[in-house]
């Protein structure tokens, strides 16, 4: 049976779409060691978590799409992944209140085609599959939205995911993404 209330919230919940910003994470939210994948390997970039808590203050949803080939190479798995993420989320909730709504990684790597990654390659980027995955599950309004990553790759799925792309070639976060909002 239906229940007419939930299918208010429904209703609402897709109507009322959201600006949403995308970040890639290794050179964006945490510095880029190579592979990184697990808490102590995290050196969070300046600004970061206040740049999290402010698109959050702001009525953003923020994402997190990340390429982990690392997956596909055998070097970490994906539980690794997800408990990394959870614990992002943590460090986060404690230090600004906000944390990354959703996300999304991608175990795959043409190097190291197997079965068992075959429909994640859409997903790695420069292919939009992750962004596209979540515009899908989430409210997203598109035009008021964009993606901050440190690769071209990023910004190419950025655009094939009709979302403005913004490169970020370090320093602070905070003041990247402060400008960013008001340019918009
Ligand atoms: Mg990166």
């Amino acid at each position: 049976m239906i229940d007419p209330k939930l299918g208010n919230l429904f209703m609402m919940s897709k109507v009322s779409k959201s600006p949403s910003v995308f970040l890639d994470r290794d050179g964006v939210l945490n510095k880029d060691i190579g592979y990184v994948h697990k808490p102590s390997q995290i050196n969070w970039i300046p600004g970061a978590k206040e740049a999290v808590a402010l698109l959050k203050n702001q009525g953003y949803l923020v994402f997190v799409v990340t390429n982990q080939s690392g997956i596909a190479r055998g070097l970490y798995t994906e539980d690794e992944v997800e408990y990394l993420h959870a614990w992002m989320n943590t460090e986060l909730l404690k230090s600004g209140g906000s944390s990354i709504d959703d996300f999304r990684y991608s175990p795959y790597h043409p190097a190291f085609e197997n079965e068992t990654y075959a429909n994640f390659k859409n997903w790695r980027k420069p292919a939009p599959g992750m962004i596209l995955d979540i515009i899908e599950k989430w409210p997203v309004d598109n035009l008021k939205s964009f993606l901050i990553g440190d690769r071209q790759s990023d910004i190419k799925a950025a655009e094939a995911a009709n979302i403005t792309g913004f490169l970020f070639n370090g320093g602070d976060l905070l003041t990247f993404v402060e400008a960013i909002l008001a340019s918009r």
